[in-house]
């Protein structure tokens, strides 16, 4: 029987990419302050701390791999990711008022809070492309469970793809897609599931025809899943997320957090053909860094949010995401760099609520 897309949906629960829609209860309330009231009470002293609440297990278990990785092989990961978003400023867009945070970026493959922001602006690509295709299809291709080393499995699947997108039957109807993988442990044996997800610019393919393509392909395996592709935006943040983290860790043991670790070590985790490239998944978002002026350190104006106006106004604004009025400060003052004093000035850019995170421009 083939598997149906459910089997391969990811669980959500408690990793939502975007939880900041409180700003629309504050709009609703005008008799109070009620972010004020409520919300940042309960902001935690840095940033840091504040984006890894809706990743905390990936992050401890992130932090675990690194420090492990870094044992072996004499690198110092951990420390990098440690230093993720610790850099954090309020700054203000001299245009528009709006606040958001100005911070650093770990851009490690496993950091949680990064894979979220690479997840937010693959997402609007992916969406983008998506809304083009006329008629996107979403398709799996499976192989039979074996107890090969992951490494070759791997190899396997995506050399097989490839040669499967060139096969003389299936060509003419493909224009082009997006492709990604996604790991899982097999429910009924022990072993690992590799799967191999696409979404297709395609005219009607007969399902039979693939599977018996894919077959002759791989003389091995034939399932392989194809659907139409309904709700966009559902698939878009499906595959984003996938396409910037193929594995939650915190699902996997020791062993085979650093298995995928080593596997995944720099090789792709998607790729696009054909058509498929108009949907830019290696692009950068970027900021004019002249935009942005900082009016307030986020441990500086945390800390002064029960005695300052101005702290209270700072954090009031991010959250409700109103714009603030020019001149409101926080001075820092030893203008302190959050412990980059005497380094290289760490990789900056501008955050908002749901981890769209862009760098500056060069
Ligand atoms: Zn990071």
């Amino acid at each position: 029987m083939i598997p149906g897309l459910s089997a391969f949906l990811p669980s959500v629960e408690g990793d939502k990419l975007t939880t900041n829609r409180r700003s629309m209860a504050a709009k609703n309330d005008s008799s109070v302050h009620p972010v004020e009231t409520t919300a940042s009470r309960h902001l935690p002293p840095d940033y840091q701390t504040y984006r890894r609440r809706s990743c905390e297990t990936e992050w401890l278990r992130t932090e675990w791999l690194y420090s492990s990785i870094d044992e072996t092989e004499g690198t110092a990961r951990l420390d990098k990711l440690r230093e993720c978003r610790k850099f954090a400023w309020f700054a203000r867009n001299k245009h528009t008022g709006l606040v958001r945070v100005m911070s650093n970026a770990c851009k490690l493959r496993w950091c949680p809070v990064c894979a979220k922001a690479r997840t937010m602006h693959l997402m609007t690509q992916v969406g983008n492309w998506l809304h083009d295709v006329s008629n996107p299809k979403f398709a799996t291709f499976t192989m039979q469970h074996t107890d090969a080393p992951l490494s070759h499995q791997i190899k396997w699947l995506y050399s097989h793809f490839r040669r499967f997108r060139q096969r003389k039957a299936i060509k003419p109807y493909i224009r082009g897609g997006i492709w990604f993988f996604q790991l899982k442990r097999s429910e009924n044996s022990a072993q690992w599931h590799p799967h191999l997800h696409c979404i297709l610019d395609a005219d009607f393919i007969p399902q039979a025809l693939l599977s018996a393509e894919w077959l002759a392909q791989t003389l091995t395996s034939s399932v392989v899943d194809i659907r139409a592709v309904r709700d966009v935006e559902k698939v878009a943040e499906y595959v984003a997320r996938y396409c910037a983290r193929p594995a939650q860790l915190s699902e996997f043991n020791d062993q085979d957090c650093i298995e995928i670790f080593s596997v995944f070590h720099g090789r792709r985790l998607c790729g696009s053909w054909g058509s498929g490239r108009l949907a830019e998944l290696t692009s950068q978002p970027t900021e004019d860094r002249f935009d942005w002026l900082k009016i307030g350190s986020y441990k500086k104006v945390v800390a002064m949010q029960d005695t300052s106006a101005r702290a209270k106004r700072i954090i009031s604004c991010w959250l409700s995401q109103e714009p603030i009025e020019d001149g409101i400060k926080i001075r820092d003052l030893d203008e302190q760099m959050n412990g980059w004093i005497g380094r290289a000035p760490p990789d900056v850019g501008i955050e908002d609520l749901d981890f769209n995170w862009k760098g500056f421009e060069a």
